[in-house]
């Protein structure tokens, strides 16, 4: 009897698995076939000097405009992408598309945007690949974008862990694209270890921009102290109201992004922060 209770348990506990992986799977489809039928949008955050508030550069935020879904933000897809090599499929799409509205951008401000730059975040699934240093060059050589108007957002643990990645990050960098590290703060690296990572810029976490805990203005002072020492520029996430910003001008933070100064946009109204309410050149 123990016995074949157990087995029944065995079974429901293989049809829980079952339903879960099939799920997966039909989102894995959807995904792919979603991206072959155009249902993809990038949306673009400002990142804005925290002196001026101009813009500095947009990070690249993908969305998902899935039928009967409305508009599915990239946590609840790119988790799943990142399970299978999906994900190279759509960072390399929206690699494509930011690139491309830069360079519409540049084009259309006739030198106002000169020094714009476009951050795009990249998995580090897609950072192990091996065809990843190519598809940033072609990226580029596509959309007539110079190098160093491009930065790569990766997370900490990519680039602690991976000898492979560390080698396509200086492969990327060689051809003059910046390397961001996104969300810092939150994985294991130490302050310390600043130092030696191969990236040009340090983004902090919005959980410390945010946090009201004590001791959490002191450690974000401390970071971007600690990056200006070696070098990095720094960018704080999820600026939300305006001590937080005061609080950041104070540490002589560079950049912010947040939703004090916008939201994630489409590219039409993106590109009128940058040009004006003109007709502005949206990638298709
Ligand atoms: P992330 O790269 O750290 O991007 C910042 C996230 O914070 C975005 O969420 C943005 O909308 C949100 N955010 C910006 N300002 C504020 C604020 O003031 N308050 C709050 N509460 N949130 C703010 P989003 O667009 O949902 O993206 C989530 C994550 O999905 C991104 O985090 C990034 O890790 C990933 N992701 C987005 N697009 C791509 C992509 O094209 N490829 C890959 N591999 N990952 C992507
Ligand atoms: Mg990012
Ligand atoms: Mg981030
Ligand atoms: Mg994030």
């Amino acid at each position: 009897r123990a016995k074949a209770r157990g087995r029944g348990r065995a079974e429901v506990f293989d049809d829980a698995l079952r339903e879960q992986l099939s799920a997966q799977a039909e989102l894995e489809r959807a995904i792919a076939a979603g991206l072959r039928d155009g249902e993809f949008e990038v949306h673009y955050q400002p990142v804005v000097h925290v002196g001026s508030a101009d813009v500095a550069g947009y990070e690249a935020l993908v969305r998902w405009n899935r039928p009967g879904h409305g508009m599915v933000p990239p946590d609840q897809f790119i988790p799943i992408a990142e399970t299978t090599r999906l994900v190279c499929d759509l960072d390399r799409w929206v690699l494509g598309q930011a690139t491309r509205q830069l360079a519409a951008w540049r084009a259309a401000a006739a030198g106002r945007a000169d020094a714009v730059t476009m951050a795009v975040n990249l998995s580090g699934r897609h950072l192990t690949d091996r065809r990843v240093v190519a598809d940033v060059a072609a990226a580029l050589a596509d959309a007539g974008l110079p190098a160093d108007r491009l930065v790569l957002e990766v997370t900490e643990t990519v680039l602690v862990d991976d000898p492979v990645a560390a080698e396509h990050l200086a492969a990327i960098r060689g051809l003059g694209v910046s390397v961001a590290i996104d969300d810092f703060g939150t994985g294991y690296t130490s302050i310390g270890q600043l130092r030696s990572l191969p990236v040009d810029t340090l983004k902090i976490d919005r959980s410390f921009v945010a946090s009201t805990e004590p001791g959490h203005d002191q450690l974000v002072a401390l970071m971007i102290r600690a990056a200006h020492t070696f070098g990095l520029t720094v960018v704080a996430e999820g600026v939300e109201d305006l001590a937080q910003l005061g609080r950041l001008q104070d540490e002589r933070c560079d950049h912010a992004q947040g939703w004090w100064f916008s939201r994630p946009l489409p590219a039409d109204r993106a590109g009128e922060l940058l040009l004006g309410p003109v007709a502005v050149p949206a990638v298709g």
